[in-house]
């Protein structure tokens, strides 16, 4: 099998390698073969993608904003009629299945420009003030050069979910991939080019830890958006700030998800299957903390066991598959090293924590597992796994659940689960997140806010709020008689 690109990058409208770079061997997660061998970018090409990216932006930034919205919409037309071939493109990159892929990757990127080309038209527009005589007006303008980097746990979307806003208001970017799945940003940058971007919107490069502060420190860079773990959330707030560089940070969690005993038990456990097993766990949202309430404990873990026990596991290219595996061994290592401390801090394995028999072969496959009785103080219940680990916690009473669920570092997401509607809004109100939900869990259709508080990160992606992120307000003040001045 292979996915080898054209070349590691894409630059002012085209496809460009420089083979001094550091090689990234990506590899399918299903059978630990290497599909394609890209190389990190050197600074030679750093250079050259942000000055395209400088280049191209005046120009962009001069058209209308309907005229950049047109070239959106175009290119999620493509994307949608591309839907397929990107879709097992993602699954190769990241080893999700294409059951997955199909509906909520290249669709997710799509809806994106589709939303962003939508309302842009109307999105910039500024205020006038009066001011007596004299008055002001304000105008909403581009940030420059953007530099995005993403996470392996969503390639596509990512790279639309930042470039979509980021064009739209008007800039240009530099995005570059996870190194673990460097695939798909390339396909994106091509279908841009494709619905009639100008060459250097939206630019491709590869790299890894050592590549990003490159960018991050770049001066020609205005604002930096990374989806990421915390800490390297924290170092690259830091470098950004200390060049007063705008930031969007979309970091990691260890959300809770509460389901009172008065709730549809199945549809809080789909909620938590949901918010547990989706992407082979690997989403930055999960309600990893499953508080449920005494009453219905027993019920709740036996249905979940049984549902859980039901996942179809493997071959991510096989429709029939619900869960592919890790998007790599040291994930799949990190994940069942955590699965480890929870055994020994105590936790009682309801099903899972392995390996899973049905699979065989050199696939990074992990058995979705669910833990049962876990305390606040286990590291299962504190760290941010990235896998499909379920941690059930009990609880009994409305005022403890709530503190307990904020005791964290975090503030992604939450979730409750209640027939209650009083008590749902009087729950999500105290609960300590970006984004929360009520009887569902972890849908994010690009018309929502997205984005967490606390270590989770700020600012905002999808939504209109993801423009103020990526524009700034422009104030003019008109003078209408003379100028005075008391000298
Ligand atoms: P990571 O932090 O290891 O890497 C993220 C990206 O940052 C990669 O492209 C990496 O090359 C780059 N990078 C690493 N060090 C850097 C540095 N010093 N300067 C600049 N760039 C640097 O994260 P990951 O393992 O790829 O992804 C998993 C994490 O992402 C999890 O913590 C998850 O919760 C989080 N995540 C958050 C969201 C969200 O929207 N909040 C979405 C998906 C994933």
């Amino acid at each position: 099998m292979k996915a080898q690109p054209q070349a590691s990058h894409f630059i002012d409208g085209e496809y460009v390698e420089d083979t001094d770079g550091t090689v990234i061997e990506s590899i399918y997660p299903a059978t630990g073969e290497v599909i394609a061998r890209l190389h990190a970018a050197t600074p030679q090409i750093i250079e050259k993608a942000i000055a395209s990216a400088k280049r191209a932006q005046k120009e962009w930034a001069s058209w209308s904003p309907a005229a950049r919205g047109r070239v959106l919409k175009k290119a999620a037309e493509i994307m949608r009629a591309k839907n397929r071939e990107l879709s097992e493109l993602e699954t190769l990159d990241t080893g999700k299945p294409i059951q997955e892929t199909i509906v909520a990757d290249p669709t997710s990127g799509a809806d994106s420009f589709e939303f962003f080309g939508g309302i842009i038209a109307t999105a910039m527009n500024g205020s006038q003030i009066p001011l007596g005589g004299d008055w002001a007006y304000t105008k909403r303008v581009p940030l420059g050069v953007v530099v995005g980097i993403g996470a392996w746990n969503y390639p596509q979307q990512i790279a639309c979910w930042k470039g979509a806003p980021a064009l739209a208001a008007g800039n240009a970017i530099v995005f570059k991939p996870s190194e673990v799945t460097p695939l798909g940003a390339l396909k994106i940058a091509e279908i841009l080019i494709e619905a009639g971007a100008p060459k250097g919107v939206y630019n491709v490069i590869q790299g890894d830890r050592e590549t990003g502060p490159l960018l991050v420190s770049h001066p020609d860079v205005a604002k930096v958006s990374l989806t990421g773990s915390v800490p390297t959330g924290r170092k690259v707030a830091g470098a950004a700030a200390s060049q007063l560089k705008h930031v969007t940070m979309e970091l990691g969690g260890k959300s809770p998800l509460v389901v009172f005993d008065d709730a549809d038990i199945d549809s809080a456990i789909s909620g938590a299957m949901l918010g547990n097993f989706y992407s082979t766990g690997q989403v930055c949202s999960n309600g990893t903390r499953v508080f449920v309430h005494k009453a219905i404990k027993e019920t709740f873990l036996t249905r979940l066991k049984a549902r859980t026990e039901a996942i179809v596991i493997g071959d991510p290219q096989d429709e029939a598959t619900q869960m592919g595996p890790m998007v790599s061994l040291a994930q799949r290592e990190k994940v069942l090293s955590y699965i480890d401390k929870g055994k020994a801090e105590g936790a009682r394995l309801v099903t899972g924590g392995g390996i899973p028999n049905s699979v065989t072969g050199e696939g990074f496959y992990i058995q979705p597992t669910v833990f049962a009785d876990v305390t606040d103080d286990m590291t299962i219940a504190r760290e941010e796994i990235f896998g499909p680990v379920m941690c059930v916690l009990d609880f009994e009473d409305e005022a403890e659940v709530i503190a307990r669920a904020n005791a964290t570092e975090f503030g992604l997401s939450a979730g409750v689960f209640t027939a209650d509607f009083s008590r749902a809004h009087r729950v999500v109100d105290q609960l300590e997140a970006g984004t929360l939900w009520i009887n569902t869990y972890n849908l994010c259709p690009v018309e929502i806010p997205f984005g967490g508080s606390k270590q989770s990160g700020f600012g905002r992606e999808n939504s209109a709020a993801a423009l103020e992120h990526y524009s700034e307000l422009k104030t003019i003040y008109v003078g209408m008689g003379k100028c005075e001045a008391p000298y």
